[in-house]
């Protein structure tokens, strides 16, 4: 059970990101709307995600590590229209069969938490505490127990990166939440989780790019794209400044990317990419979201609505500018 578990981790927990990723959604599936992450030596020697969200039930405490233990489907219909981000209950088996990890957690109905010490896979220590309701994760020694893969790990400050990358990410998608990351003792990002996606834009690219955007705010009879696009000026040399969330889900799509640049085409140079950030809200069923864990390419049903949809919602906001 144990290999199987750390197997699986090879797929989901590739490094210190990936943890703060899975914790992350886990958070946000258990309602929190405050979720703070500190990372040491890029997450490699601790990371600690704290949420205010539902918290677990001493009961489920020792489950929750166990393969394919999730709370969050009910019945094989629930795949075809998932709405929580994790439905698989597999990576707090991953994460916990290579790492060390603390959890502290309490539900709002019981007047004590619990913690609960768990290495390499095994529950090595579980008592009660006295802590606030909501859920503490710490993951330590990552990898400790798999040195093949503790050996590809980048430097400190290069998986911190990874890490930032992921948490903005996940604040531009969740404006209505508070995230605030840390690292060795810098803040690195603080949303204010006030439901204002200007002012998570604001704390991520700061002052330059949040005064020259343009907002969109699109329907049509397939779907829904809230966002900005950034004035023609702010464009920059690399696509990183493109962020495309699916239903609340990052995602990398070539379809999506096209319709942008081709919405752009008689305003930005050829060579240089726009700011974006675009939340569509499309009907789960005509997205194919059940992929690999870690892969964020995603697929269409009705390709050619979705690109002239995401044309029409960018360039009617290029057209709404004072030129
Ligand atoms: P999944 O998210 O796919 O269900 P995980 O392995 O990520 O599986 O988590 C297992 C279970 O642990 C979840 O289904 C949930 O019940 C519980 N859990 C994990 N993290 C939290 C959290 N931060 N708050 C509340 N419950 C949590
Ligand atoms: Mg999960």
């Amino acid at each position: 059970e144990n290999t199987s578990n750390k197997i699986a981790a090879g797929e989901v927990v590739e490094r210190p990101a990936s943890v703060i990723k899975e914790l992350i959604e886990n958070s946000i599936d258990a309602g929190a709307d405050s979720i703070s992450i500190e990372a040491k030596n890029g997450g490699v020697s601790l990371m600690r995600v704290t949420d205010n969200g539902s918290g677990i039930d001493d009961d489920d405490v020792e489950i929750a590590f166990e393969r394919h233990a999730t709370s969050k489907i009910r019945s094989a219909n629930d795949l075809e229209s998932i709405n929580s981000l994790g439905f698989r209950g597999e990576a707090l088996a991953s994460i916990a069969s290579v790492s060390v990890v603390e959890l502290t957690t309490r539900t709002i109905n019981k007047e004590y938490g619990i913690y609960a010490r768990v290495e390499g896979g095994t529950v090595k220590e579980l008592k009660q505490v006295g802590c606030p309701v909501g859920t503490s994760f710490v993951v330590s020694s990552l990898f400790y127990n798999t040195p093949a893969r503790y050996k590809f790990l980048k430097k400190d400050s290069t998986e911190f990166g990874y890490i930032s990358e992921i948490v903005n990410r996940i604040a531009l998608a969740k404006p209505g939440i508070s995230f605030k990351l840390t690292g060795n003792s810098s803040v690195a990002l603080h949303s204010p989780g006030n439901n204002d996606l200007l002012s998570v834009i604001f704390s991520i690219y700061g002052k330059e790019v949040s005064r020259n955007l343009l907002p969109i705010d699109y329907e049509d009879s397939i779907l829904k794209i809230k966002g900005y696009a950034g004035k023609p000026e702010i464009s920059r040399s690399t696509r990183e400044y493109q962020s495309i969330f699916i239903n609340g889900r990052y995602i990398k799509s070539k379809l999506i990317s096209a319709a942008i640049e081709e919405a752009y085409k008689t305003f930005v140079m050829k060579n240089k990419h726009p700011f974006t950030v675009l939340n569509i809200e499309i009907n789960p069923l005509l997205v194919d979201v059940n992929v690999h864990p870690t892969k964020m390419e995603i697929r269409f049903s009705k390709e050619q609505e979705v690109f002239r949809s995401v044309y029409h919602a960018v360039n009617n906001a290029l057209l709404s500018a004072p030129l």
